[in-house]
């Protein structure tokens, strides 16, 4: 578990300085791969998940598991650690370091560099602002910091090539930071493993779309759909309009006109039916991995 008493409470900008090197020789290498929480998110999940060569619901089922978030009850999840003494992410080697290294998630790349959004309203309490600035974790295992390389905070997101991640992420992280301004409503269950879903499992997302009958409810247009069928980083973008209807942020996706009252009806409980297959399907791998 990652200690936040080792997080230096200075806030620090693109141009602040850090002095820091990791390598493969160094003794404490791999150490800051176990015990520690690895917090994932939609555009991680894909890129590991493919990496690995199995779908998004195997990879969640195998690799993670979720914490609901205190304040907004909006599900998390983090890489499950392997069950041995030293509690290892299961994806690093005694040799080799990380074994999915290019396609490690953000919290990797940045590490022992945190990134922190926090979102405050302005002076006339009537827009969001999202203040971003960066920390430093220092653990006291960690010797990258008696190495004699410098950098400012902005190169080295751009040696860990952090940028591309972020601009992935960003979106959702701003879903994420908005959640609690709707309508105050409860995040019910339901609505938590849909916008699990949506976030995470691609591959469940995908099915809930084109196998369930969302398309006869929503009006997607013809060039998004082209887009989403085969491309999964377009998908993702649209399934990020799908937490913002889910959430009440935006009306994003618009329901068909043409759909009369009754149909309409019949049509949202069918997907209503499909959203508690999920749901149910989602508690079933659960309890597996428990058992
Ligand atoms: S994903 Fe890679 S870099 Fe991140 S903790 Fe696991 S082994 Fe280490
Ligand atoms: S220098 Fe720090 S970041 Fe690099 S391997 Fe050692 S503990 Fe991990």
């Amino acid at each position: 578990m990652q200690d936040t008493r080792n997080i230096i409470k200075e806030k620090l900008t693109p141009d602040s300085k850090l002095t820091f090197k990791c390598h493969p020789g160094i003794a404490c290498f791999n150490k800051c791969c176990t015990s520690i929480d690895i917090l994932l998110t939609p555009y991680d999940v894909i890129r590991i998940k493919n990496r690995l060569g199995i779908s998004s619901t195997e990879f969640l089922a195998k690799y993670t598991y979720s914490v609901l978030e205190k304040k907004t009850s909006q599900p998390m999840i983090y890489m499950q650690l392997l069950e041995e003494e030293t509690h290892p992410c299961p994806f690093v080697d005694v040799d080799r370091g990380c074994i999915i290294y290019d396609d490690r998630p953000a919290a990797c790349r940045y590490y022992p560099v945190g990134q922190v959004t926090h979102r405050r309203m302005d002076d006339k309490n009537e827009t969001p602002i999202h203040d971003e600035f960066y920390v430093i974790v220092k653990e006291d295992y960690c010797l990258g910091f008696q190495e004699d390389k410098t950098w400012t905070i902005e190169e080295w997101r751009e040696n860990q090539e952090a940028d591309y991640c972020d601009e992935m992420n960003r979106e959702w992280k701003n879903i994420m930071m908005k959640q609690d301004l709707p309508r105050g409503e409860e995040f019910d269950q339901k609505r938590q493993t849909m916008f699990y879903i949506a976030s995470y499992d691609i591959d469940g997302f995908r099915q809930f779309v084109f196998e369930s009958r969302f398309l006869e409810i929503f009006d997607v247009d013809a060039v998004t759909l082209e887009r989403i069928r085969d491309d999964e980083i377009e998908l993702m973008r649209f399934s990020f309009r799908y937490l913002k209807y889910l959430l009440g942020i935006h009306e994003e996706i618009d329901l068909k006109p043409h759909v009369a009252e009754k149909q309409k009806q019949q049509a949202l409980d069918r997907l209503a039916q499909k959203e508690a297959e999920m749901v149910a399907r989602l508690a079933e791998a659960e309890a597996k991995k428990h058992e």
